[in-house]
């Protein structure tokens, strides 16, 4: 697909853009990702088949332009064959976590994409570097700031891009509201409401505090981070956070089962946030000096509704998860820094586990973030 028809593939999803938000049909070509197309689709290996693997970015691959998904990385044999019809993968792109290091060999992996429990994330991004390819982690990056500084320094040594799985920098209801508080378009901000709370089921190793380094905080708390501060356009520099009650023992014996905590920006305003494991919330609210403006729900794949008090923010829904990979690719190609590189991950990593912090001690922690 050359340069023009992407460009119109962009302009197609972003529709709404230039009706809905003046300014923002400003956006460049290099916001958007399309600088210097070129042909070749990068072959990415998946590795965690599980739900957000199976039912989000197998499915979204098949919808970018410079992306294929050409191997799979996998602990449960009898999910190969169906993987592999499903999706044409050969024999020989299959792997186990044990013979994973010789993808080195495979010259069609260009990309590895970690899709695996929270605690894992550190060691198959490293391992995928030293393999000599680039690296996609999910969310959060890690359990630790010290393994998120290995991630980093391990793709550098290798000269590899590390992105994390961001993947509502590519959805434009949240980017307007980046732009909002980057611009201060409506005025300073003045306040932020983030919830982001969903049921969770028993059993699973989310509730495991080794494999997930933590309860909604790790989980869905980190989009309520995210979101505050790209609702301020900036980093905030305090956080004072307080456990909820756990109203089910028996379910959360391992990790929290809700947490409130109140980031606080330069400048004098705050954002209040909630996440919870046991109640159900998705909510990105900002009040500005000149009005308000929210999304709800703001974090899901599709649906993300925005209301407003000021202009109308209203856009075709994207598959995000596409636009968020062939971005990547596209950085890969280009050797153009991604919008959500290791070290976005990692400054929000600081910030969860400084949430812990103050939840642990009481106190606000403060965060030196620059
Ligand atoms: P999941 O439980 O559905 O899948 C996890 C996969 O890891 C499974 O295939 C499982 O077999 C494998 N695995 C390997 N070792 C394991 C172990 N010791 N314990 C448990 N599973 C093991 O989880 P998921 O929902 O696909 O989440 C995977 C990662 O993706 C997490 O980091 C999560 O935060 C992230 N995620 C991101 C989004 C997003 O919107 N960006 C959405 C969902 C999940």
């Amino acid at each position: 697909m050359d340069y023009f028809h992407q460009r119109r593939r962009f302009l197609q999803q972003f529709g709404q853009v230039a009706i809905a938000v003046p300014g923002l049909s400003l956006l460049s070509d290099q916001v958007l990702g399309l600088a210097g197309n070129q042909d070749k689709k990068l072959g990415i290996a998946l590795i965690g088949l599980g739900q957000y693997s199976e039912e989000q970015l197998a499915p979204a691959l098949q919808e970018t332009q410079s992306c294929k998904l050409v191997a799979i990385v996998t602990g449960t044999p009898d999910k190969v064959s169906k993987w592999q019809r499903k999706y044409d993968i050969a024999d020989k792109n299959v792997y186990n976590y044990q013979n994973f290091d010789s993808i080195k060999n495979n010259p069609e992996v260009d990309i590895v994409y970690v899709v695996l429990p929270n605690s894992m994330h550190a060691e198959y991004t490293i391992r995928a570097a030293k393999a000599g390819k680039h690296v996609i982690c999910e969310k959060p990056m890690a359990t630790s700031v010290k393994d998120c500084e290995a991630m980093i320094k391990a793709c550098k040594d290798a000269g590899k891009m590390l992105s994390i799985g961001y993947r509502l920098h590519f959805e434009p209801h949240n980017m307007t509201i980046a732009k909002f508080g980057k611009e201060k378009v409506h005025g300073k901000i003045t306040k932020v409401r983030a919830i982001d709370s969903q049921e969770m089921e028993a059993g699973v190793w989310r509730l495991d505090r080794k494999r997930s380094g933590g309860g909604p905080v790790m989980d869905l708390g980190v989009y309520c981070v995210q979101g505050s501060i790209y609702a301020m356009g900036i980093n905030p520099v305090g956080v004072t956070a307080k456990e909820g009650p756990k109203t089910d023992k028996e379910k959360f014996p391992d990790v929290e089962q809700s947490m409130e905590f109140t980031l606080d920006f330069p400048g004098g305003a705050s954002s209040y946030c909630t996440t919870s494991y046991a109640d159900k919330g998705n909510l990105l609210r900002v009040e500005a000096e000149k009005g308000w403006y929210e999304l709800s729900p703001a974090y899901g794949y599709s649906g993300i509704a925005g209301k407003s008090s000021l202009d109308k923010i209203d856009f075709k829904q994207v598959n995000q998860q596409a636009l968020q990979m062939d971005d990547f690719a596209s950085c890969v190609k280009n050797r153009r820094p991604t919008r959500v590189p290791g070290e976005m991950g990692m400054r929000d990593v600081k910030i969860l586990m400084a949430i812990y912090e103050s939840a642990r001690t009481g106190k606000k922690v403060p965060l030196r973030l620059g």
